[in-house]
């Protein structure tokens, strides 16, 4: 018999009502196939135990993702859903039981708050599914080989989901979200997004990782890694209905529609740091960018530019908004080594970008993009290029505008 995981997100498992429909769905999928479910906790839940780490953190003043105890309240919120759906599901009549990832186990490596899974000996699961019980698993966590909780940051579940997949060989992943599909942007930021039949793996990671938060990046480089086949699915439907067709993350050459642009995403997760007055000559950006790669921030965009005055040089590069504070640290801590004269912080930008594999093969997709945005008055203060993406920082204010010119430009709202 085929096997399949099903993973519910926060909206789909929000409630008791709720929880009853995705019990539903898979009730009706259990009846011909082995399925294991990976759940997330219910919608808000992760963000209010975050704000207790927090609260506690002040306190101790040692708490912080990175820390394990960090992990051991974050990850509490599955156990809570995993336990209620393998409930509803019994009451069903259908043979469950939950797994936390200690249980099953998912080994993840030691980096709290940002594990990676690194392996799943999956014998006590399939002994499960073989004897015909539905694997309720918690999504987000997992366990060290020091034997402490670990989570994955966060939407982590999705990854779980796709780890799961892998080490099942599952026919499929199936991600019910609120939403009915990969859409050409984010549909509550245009509403003329259209939902995508099919989108490829490099596509969906790029999307993924520049701000598209319907699935979480690591797990779709996971699925290209393991050529685990994902769908995007809506698990709002009526009680006894079946999901629409939803979205298929898989290869390119699967996908016969030929598409320049898929899709436009954003991402307010960004600051700006502008160095001012620095010396002109060999070393500098070492310097600068090996320090904060030795304090673990991820440097994103990066510019130098000639400062007005002979021999100085100016430089501006992003972080993730929550490392900002630490960078500007890491900088200042170093000015006599480096030799700048000023640095800025600017939280207000925000990065928009636009994703298709088609730009490998087609010219202009730039000047589409800067000449959207020039018509609406919306200033380029830094851009990146790969194969197949393009991404610009603007002011923040200008986000929605940016994605909705954007999205207009390349003709996405068309069918
Ligand atoms: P879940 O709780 O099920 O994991 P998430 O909130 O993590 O759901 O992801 C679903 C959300 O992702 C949608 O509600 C939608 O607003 C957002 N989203 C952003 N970009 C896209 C996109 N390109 N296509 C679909 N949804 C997107
Ligand atoms: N509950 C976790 C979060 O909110 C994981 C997930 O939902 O994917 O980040
Ligand atoms: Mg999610």
């Amino acid at each position: 018999m085929s096997r399949l995981v099903m993973k519910f997100g926060g909206t789909s498992m929000a409630d008791l009502e709720r929880i009853r429909r995705v019990a539903g769905l898979v009730a009706a999928e259990a009846a011909n196939r082995r399925v294991a479910v990976v759940v997330s906790a219910m919608a808000g839940k992760t963000n209010e135990l975050v704000a207790w780490t927090d609260g506690a953190g002040e306190a101790a003043g040692n708490l912080g993702p990175s820390d394990e105890e960090y992990d051991a309240v974050v990850a509490s919120g599955e156990q809570v859903t995993a336990g209620l759906l393998a409930m509803i599901l019994r009451n069903l009549g259908v043979p469950a039981r939950s797994w936390l990832g200690w249980q099953v186990p998912i080994f993840t490596d030691s980096a709290h708050g940002r594990a990676r899974i690194d392996d799943i000996p999956a014998a006590n699961l399939i002994g499960a599914l073989d004897a015909g019980e539905v694997a309720v698993i918690a999504g987000f966590q997992g366990v060290t080989r020091g034997g402490r909780l670990a989570t994955l940051g966060r939407g982590g579940s999705d990854t779980t989901a796709v780890a799961i997949a892998a080490a099942l060989k599952a026919e499929s992943c199936d991600i019910y979200t609120d939403v009915d599909g990969v859409y050409t942007a984010d549909p509550r930021i245009e509403a003329k997004a259209r939902r995508l039949a099919k989108v490829s793996y490099e596509e969906m990671l790029e999307m993924a990782s520049l701000g598209a938060k319907v699935l979480h990046s690591r797990s779709v480089e996971m699925a290209m890694a393991h050529g685990v086949l994902v769908r995007v699915l809506s698990s709002f439907v009526e009680p006894g209905g079946a999901p629409g067709p939803g979205t298929i993350v898989c290869d390119e050459e699967e996908i016969l529609e030929k598409r320049i642009v898929s899709g436009v995403a954003f991402s307010r997760d960004e600051a700006k740091i502008s160095l001012f007055g620095l010396p002109d000559h060999p070393g500098v950006s070492s310097e600068i960018f090996g320090r904060l790669a030795d304090a673990n921030v991820n440097v994103d965009m990066i510019v130098q530019s000639h400062a007005r005055s002979e021999g100085a040089a100016n430089m501006e590069f992003t972080v993730g908004r929550r490392d900002a504070a630490r960078a500007v640290e890491i900088v200042k801590s170093a000015q006599s080594a480096i030799g700048f004269e000023e640095v800025a912080v600017d939280e207000e930008v925000a990065k928009v970008s636009v994703i298709g594999v088609g730009m490998r093969s087609h010219a202009g997709v730039a000047k589409t993009m800067f000449g959207a945005l020039a018509e609406k008055g919306v200033n380029i203060q830094v851009i990146s290029t790969s194969e197949i993406k393009i991404s610009v920082l603007i002011d923040a204010a200008y986000t929605e505008l940016a994605v909705r010119a954007l999205h207009a430009a390349y003709g996405l709202d068309q069918p």
